[in-house]
């Protein structure tokens, strides 16, 4: 949303701060979902030339999907993918599509984006009348074609994440996890995103690769030029575009100060989270890649209490190898020993797609094939990550975490192949840590209420507050529509953590939290009053988080809790909460 436009063209967004730090630079736009609705009349003369442009896109289209289909072939098993690369080919050699199209550029003077969303709203309205299952499916199949034709129209003016080789900041509609991998890669300094929630996965991994960030701008993807001037304030969730020269000073001096505030905080590195009165707590690190280690252990974390591995098979088109991950996984325990890793079975899904891949459309993805049930689908892939983890267990200090289990019988299953997993391995002679401790999240709303049960067949739980959240308040992460309702501090939350911790501490076992919550300053008196023993989240929260703990005592967050769990609403309990703690610590609330 734009909050303020003054005369010269300054124009201040507000938006969702996902990712914090201070950036100014130069706006790259990439506006590829943007060109889809825009209608432009043409010209006689440019009719030409925009045919001419199509037929390229739909060549190019035609070629990714070819040497797609081959890399599928020689890499994966799967032989499915294969012919659902043949019918989008076959729509892109038919008339029916791609004549239509043409047809209407010539006819009715527009752009090719513009015909070709007409001609797919047609077919579109005729699948959805005769209502045939298999129909529907083709339909999918052919407003996938039609996107990624239209991928390859904006490609000509755009160019792809990866290729950006100038230190710019990225301004889109949304981004997915993929584009933010690529940009790790490359010389993005920031992104601004029309769409998108503090939890949704390309939030998770801006923090993780400390790229200042802001969300659910509304449309400054419409508000930007390329080129323009820009500054992204991921700590306020603010973005300046055009910013005068005073604006402009008083960021550069804003930058200064964070970088000296982290600076400062970093100097609590070696010191142990622990109360005033001497309550000691585990703070731990989330990871997406290995290579974040070194950065995982400059801000003083611990352990990592969270390695998503399925961010090792998102960017690219086969799945790593049982050796591949094994080297992945030993690595980063060596690099981390003493400290331990806990790694994550694939959280494949939902927002987490490979976009490259043809896969199923899932009307529910969030709802649907996602994490364990995934694994257990596919039993061939998750028994490799067994053997890699179980194998990478003899060189350090290794926990396996099961992600998204919704009742008792589900974790029985997978316990069951471990255990035959772990018989293999032993027969063949391969060394694994016999005592590896094999962790639930507690992620969905069903296995919360089962955790007494639960924590009679496990050794530890992680609350997964980002899922938790969003199946239990029934708001979808990622969206910013409802992303007002996105609260941790909601009652049905705490008293759901409350549940779980009991459930986890009658049993003897420890409970984590590895959801985003685990980072958040204004939570940390809660979930220490809570008792939760190891708090996981973005490296970088975790001096903040320290500092906070280093400066409250367990007595102190105990009164502070008692007194949230009986306010009725969010609200109440925010007020609260930051009225108790600005008095403790003035320059974070
Ligand atoms: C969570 O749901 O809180 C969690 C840590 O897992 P992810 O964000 O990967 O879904
Ligand atoms: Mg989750």
């Amino acid at each position: 949303m734009a909050v303020a436009k003054t005369p010269n063209n300054v124009v201040t967004f507000k938006g969702i701060g996902v990712s914090p730090g201070i950036v100014i630079g130069k706006a790259f736009l990439l506006d590829r979902w943007k060109i889809r609705t825009e209608k432009i009349n043409l010209t006689n003369e440019q009719i030409k030339k925009e045919i001419n442009r199509f037929q390229k896109a739909i060549l190019l289209s035609k070629q990714q999907l070819a040497a797609v289909k081959e890399r599928l072939l020689k890499e994966v098993e799967d032989k499915t993918y294969g012919s659902i690369i043949d019918v989008h080919l076959m729509i892109l050699s038919d008339d029916a599509l791609v004549k239509a199209a043409e047809e209407m550029i010539q006819q009715e003077k527009v752009n090719a984006e513009w015909a070709l969303d007409q001609v797919l709203k047609k077919f579109t309205a005729i699948f959805d009348a005769i209502g045939d299952a298999y129909l529907k499916e083709r339909k999918t199949d052919i407003e996938h074609v039609a996107e990624r034709v239209k991928r390859n129209l904006v490609g000509e003016e755009a160019k792809g994440i990866a290729e950006i080789t100038k230190d710019v900041v990225v301004v889109a509609h949304d981004l997915t996890p993929v584009d933010t991998i690529h940009m790790q890669k490359s010389k993005v300094k920031g992104f601004a995103t029309d769409l998108g929630g503090r939890t949704s996965h390309t939030a998770i991994l801006a923090r993780s690769l400390e790229i200042p960030a802001v969300v659910a701008l509304g449309n400054i993807c419409s508000s930007v030029q390329p080129g323009d001037a820009i500054i992204i304030d991921g700590i306020e969730g603010t973005v300046i575009v055009n910013p005068s020269k005073e604006i402009f000073t008083q960021y550069l001096e804003k930058q200064r100060q964070y970088v000296y505030y982290e600076k400062e905080l970093l100097k609590l590195k070696d010191l142990a989270a622990e109360t005033l009165d001497g309550y000691r707590i585990e703070l731990a690190a989330n990871i997406e890649f290995p290579e974040e280690v070194p950065s995982v252990i400059e801000h003083g974390a611990e352990a990592v209490g969270l390695y998503r591995t399925e961010f090792l098979y998102l960017d690219r088109i086969s799945l790593p190898t049982e050796e591949e991950q094994f080297q992945a996984y030993k690595k980063l325990t060596l690099q981390l020993a003493p400290r331990c890793a806990v790694i994550r079975t694939l959280d494949i899904g939902g927002d987490k797609i490979n976009p490259e891949l043809p896969r199923e459309i899932e009307p529910n993805p969030v709802l649907g094939l996602r994490a364990i049930r995934y694994s257990l689908k596919r039993e061939d892939i998750l028994r490799e990550q067994l053997r890699a983890i179980l194998r990478a267990s003899a060189y350090g200090p290794l926990r396996m975490m099961l992600p998204l289990i919704s009742g008792i019988a589900e974790l029985r299953t997978v316990k069951a192949i471990i255990a035959q997993e772990q018989e293999n391995l032993r027969r063949s002679n391969i060394a694994f840590d016999e005592r590896m401790e094999i962790g639930v999240m507690i992620e969905v709303p069903s296995a919360a209420m089962l955790t007494d049960l639960l924590a009679k067949e496990c050794d530890f739980f992680s609350i997964g507050t980002n899922d938790l959240i969003q199946y239990s308040i029934a708001i979808d992460r990622g969206n910013r529509q409802v992303a007002y309702l996105y609260e941790p501090l909601h009652p049905a939350v705490l008293r759901t953590i409350k549940m779980v911790v009991s459930a986890a501490h009658n049993e003897g076992i420890w409970v984590g939290m590895c959801g985003e919550m685990a980072g958040d300053p204004l939570c940390t008196p809660i979930l220490l009053g809570l008792e939760i023993d190891e708090l996981s989240m973005n490296a970088v929260s975790i001096p903040t988080i320290k500092r906070i703990v280093r400066n409250i005592s367990r007595k102190e967050a105990a009164d502070i809790t008692y007194r949230a769990l009986s306010l009725p609403t969010a609200k109440e309990v925010e007020t609260y909460v930051v009225s108790e703690m600005a008095q403790r610590f003035p320059d974070i609330f």
